[in-house]
């Protein structure tokens, strides 16, 4: 074998081009199907949707529900339910304490978001039973019978034929 005829055959084993190609356009057909179809979809619907929802809840908790708690409880305002840690200086709102550099336990904020998160909970409960729980138990009904099995050729026919279509025999 002379040397020309070894390099070309180095290179015909090393690079096998159809392989390559086609390994190349299963990964690009996959994550096209995978961008394209279902799951990725529905999430990003999801997401947009989520976020928007999130809004509503966020002043929902802000605009109506804490105002109500705050009246309810003394006019409580929660994001200015802090503890100072550094020094022994007070302040009257966090905002005020976070301008001096005050290290502060900013424990209203965190009751505020635990609100948030419960309303968001109980948000998304009503709308998973009310919503979504009908649909599923409409979808599980079965499609009413409408064929049945000839006895004799095993094809399907009216569930209300008295002569096979397909073999002619008679049933009952
Ligand atoms: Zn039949």
């Amino acid at each position: 074998m002379s040397k020309k005829e070894k390099i070309k055959e180095a290179l015909n084993k090393d690079v096998d081009f159809k392989a390559v190609g086609g390994k190349t356009k299963g990964f690009i057909s996959e994550f096209k199907d995978f961008a394209t179809k279902g799951n990725l979809i529905d999430m990003a619907i999801g997401v947009v949707v989520g976020g928007a929802f999130g809004k509503i809840t966020t002043s929902l908790v802000n605009d109506i529900i804490m105002p109500l708690i705050s009246l309810a409880t003394g006019k409580i305002d929660f994001t200015n339910l802090f503890v100072v840690l550094s020094g022994d200086e007070t302040y009257t709102t966090l905002a005020e304490a976070q301008e001096a550099g005050a290290v502060t336990l900013n424990y209203g904020n965190l009751i505020t978001v635990i609100i948030d998160f419960l309303l968001i909970a109980l948000c998304i409960f009503i709308v998973m039973k009310k919503i979504l729980a009908p649909k599923k138990k409409v979808e599980e009904a079965p499609a009413p019978v409408t064929t049945k099995e000839c006895p004799f050729c095993k094809t399907e026919i009216h569930i209300d034929a008295t002569r096979c279509p397909h073999c002619t025999s008679e049933l009952e």
